[in-house]
């Protein structure tokens, strides 16, 4: 019969003059086959074969990336083969052939001289890489089971380890999510009927994206202006200028805005700065959407679709998630990703449990399959056995019943069994959040981390920006104070408009309000906007990691400069103003006598506090645990603090994930605490420990242990909560 893959490399090398054209396929187990060629011996066909990363064809495949080489013998990663006969050939050049961001194979072109193929050549490769790709997907040349993509590893039950995006449990069945959009034809015979296509499909999109805005769940926050940036994108004139070009130089609408993403993926593809991703992966969701509408094609058809769909993806761009019915999506999976992707931030919203960088989960789930996302063990089950399922749906019953159980204490006063007042605040960061403090009961937000909105655009957010987020915080906290917190970026915090942050090491490097009083101007615009956004109503602005006195009373004074300003233009000023700072850097704990006049309160973030208290990295997953935030030395630190700071007649609160915990909050209000702000989930179970406490007991249990000779405070503690009955 004949070989329709080697008509294809012949027809190849013949239009490249190239003596050798080849097409290697991938097979399960990583493993790159020759399937075809023209100009090595025809015996390697099928017998040749490299694993991915293997040799340069192994190369292509594993970075997803083209490759040309006018010495490719001389290439450290050049893997020869003797069954091909290829020791004559110097020159080489491969493209990837991906389909649906999945790379199928590698085509590749040798010659006997040392030939520089240019730009145009390689991109001659691409197109007809593109082109095999579908035809290859659509099985027209190998059989299907012949390649990985379906000869799938056999359907055993499966646990994929990643990361947490967003925290939760769900269960559902696998909704692989791949637009599955087949360019039939490159190459068009009108350019001016294509462009005309063109166009209106990005009329289109454009239309969708305008629905979605209009839609009544995204009239604020952060997920409205990630679609804004997104819908600027499709507004981009160079995005659009590359698409017309292509087509106007032959190329059909779809190959063209194919080719165009790919371009730029070529370029940028290789990036690990997080904001060139979240770029690349709108880029790619608005290619995609444009491919469809050419296509004709609705996003998903919702009849062939699960009612409860966890979606599989390798990324997915914000507007491809909000394609998909709300009502019967339970969790999503990604290959990649991070927790301040768009489309996490957007899950968040939702509350749907994100589960990311799932190596490989696309080609390791089938369509159908049923899924476990555990957000808050960062792991994917697939086809879990029957007792697992039950397990897990115990669990998430469970968990709703203490939901339940911490619900009914939400207008309950946060006092110990001796009437001692805990004020219960909560963390927030995003606009989204703040519906929480309705659901919890929260006093208020002892912590408002404004950074989170900065890192989410592609430039510095405006004043009348920032004032409508301030100011639509306050009207939700509808009189519920709210303790700002001033821009702390830098570390592994990036703006990428903010310059490079190349710091050897960044959580002692160039953040927080060091970046804030050596860019006055960015730091002033923050506080405009927060004098605005208040609009007379009280406003409490908190300055993070103040090292010395004088830091602070530099930002005090960059404050009072807004506050002329506002004066001078007739604008109302805050009613009450409240000033303080996070107390993180423990060299702070020796100025307390000088700071204490100029604050009205002081929150002490543990998270950083125990970083650098004992010199270890809190991101560091093999230091993780390893210092007790339960410690004595922490605890004698605070208990010193507070001392200190509560005569005084300055307020005195814990803002660190430590506040969160109901062991860690017992010693804190042990040690003289009484204000804790910690994430929304964590205010049921601290309160219930709250009110089954007495305080003046474990005061004076604390004191006693702490004056011990060390010792290991958490099981001290347990046993003291068990004697008393504390719910811990
Ligand atoms: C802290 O350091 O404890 C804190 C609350 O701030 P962040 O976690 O934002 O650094
Ligand atoms: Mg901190």
């Amino acid at each position: 019969m004949e070989d329709p893959l080697g008509e294809v490399v012949r027809l190849v090398a013949n239009e490249m003059v190239a003596e050798v054209c080849s097409i290697y396929l991938l097979r399960a187990g990583e493993v790159l086959e020759l399937f075809a060629t023209q100009g090595l011996n025809p015996s390697a066909v099928h017998r040749t074969r490299l694993r991915v990363g293997e040799g340069l064809v192994g190369d292509i495949a594993a970075h997803n990336r083209p490759l040309s080489l006018a010495d490719a013998q001389a290439h450290p990663q050049y893997a020869y083969r003797p069954e091909t006969g290829e020791e004559i050939y110097h020159s080489l050049a491969g493209v990837p052939i991906v389909r649906a961001g999945r790379v199928l194979g590698v085509l590749v072109v040798q010659n006997r001289t040392r030939r520089h193929y240019d730009e145009e050549e390689i991109e001659t490769l691409q197109t007809i890489a593109m082109v095999l790709a579908e035809l290859i997907a659509a099985g027209h040349f190998v059989s299907p089971n012949e390649v990985q993509q379906v000869d799938g590893l056999g359907l055993l039950p499966l646990r994929v380890d990643g990361v947490q995006l967003t925290p939760g449990v769900a269960i559902g069945h696998a909704v692989l999510h791949e637009p599955r959009i087949s360019i039939q034809k490159v190459v068009a015979e009108d350019a001016g009927q294509e462009l005309k296509r063109f166009e209106e499909a990005a009329h289109g999109v454009r239309e969708d994206v305008d629905r979605m805005l209009e839609a009544h769940d995204m009239q604020s926050g952060e997920q409205r202006e990630i679609l804004e940036t997104f819908r600027m994108f499709v507004d981009d004139r160079g995005w659009l200028e590359r698409i017309r070009e292509a087509i106007g130089s032959g190329l059909t609408a779809e190959a063209g805005v194919q080719r165009s993403f790919d371009d730029v993926r070529a370029r940028l593809g290789q990036s690990t700065d997080p904001y060139i991703r979240e770029r690349l992966s709108d880029l790619q969701d608005l290619t995609n959407r444009v491919l469809l509408r050419l296509a004709g094609r609705a996003v998903a058809d919702p009849a062939s679709l699960p009612d409860d769909m966890i979606i599989i993806a390798r990324d997915m761009g914000p507007a491809e998630l909000l394609d998909y019915d709300r009502t019967r999506l339970r969790g999503l999976v990604l290959e990649e990703g991070s927790a301040m992707s768009h489309v996490a931030i957007v899950a968040r919203a939702l509350d749907i449990p994100v589960v990311g960088r799932a190596p490989d989960v696309l080609s390791r789930v089938e369509p159908g399959d049923s899924i476990v996302v555990d957000g808050d063990n960062a792991q994917v089950l697939v086809r879990p056995a029957d007792d697992i399922l039950q397990t897990i749906h115990a669990a998430i019953e469970a968990r709703d019943e203490r939901r339940r159980k911490y619900m009914a204490l939400r207008d309950l006063p946060s006092a110990t069994r001796d009437q001692a007042r805990i004020s219960l605040n909560m963390n927030a960061g995003l606009l989204i959040d703040m519906q929480h403090l309705d659901e919890t009961g929260a006093d208020g937000v002892g912590l408002y981390r404004t950074e989170i909105p900065f890192m989410v655009r592609s430039e510095f957010p405006d004043v009348d920006a920032q004032t409508w987020l301030y100011s639509r915080v306050l009207d939700v906290a509808d009189g519920r104070p709210v303790t700002f917190r001033t821009l702390d970026v830098g570390g592994d915090k990036v703006l990428p408009y903010v310059g490079a942050f190349g710091d050897d090491n960044p959580a002692m490097g160039w953040r927080a309000i060091r970046i804030g009083l050596d860019r006055p101007a960015m730091l002033r615009r923050q506080l405009r906007a927060l004098i605005q956004g208040a609009s007379g109503r009280p406003l409490s602005v908190m300055f993070p990691m103040i090292a010395e006195v004088s830091e602070l009373l530099s930002a005090r004074r960059l404050l009072d400069l807004e506050l002329e300003r506002a004066k001078r233009r007739g604008q109302p000023v805050p009613e009450r103003l409240r000033v303080g700072v996070m107390f993180e850097v423990p060299a702070l704990a020796w100025q307390l006598d000088s700071l204490l006049p100029h604050v009205d309160f002081i929150s002490v973030g543990t998270n950083d506090l125990l970083q650098f208290l004992y010199a270890a990295d809190r991101g560091n997953t093999r230091l993780a645990g390893r210092y007790d935030s339960l410690s004595p030395p922490l605890l004698r630190l605070l208990h010193f603090v507070v001392e200190k700071v509560r005569p005084a007649g300055v307020e005195l609160s814990v803002c660190g994930e430590m506040a969160g915990r109901p062991v860690e909050a017992l010693a804190l209000l042990a040690i003289g605490v009484r204000a804790l702000s910690m994430s929304p989930g964590a205010i049921g179970p601290v309160k219930a420990m709250i009110r089954s406490l007495d305080l003046n007991e474990a005061t004076g249990f604390m004191n006693a242990a702490l004056t011990q000779p060390d010792r290991p405070m958490r099981e001290t503690l347990r046993l003291f909560a068990a004697d008393h009955s504390i719910e811990i």
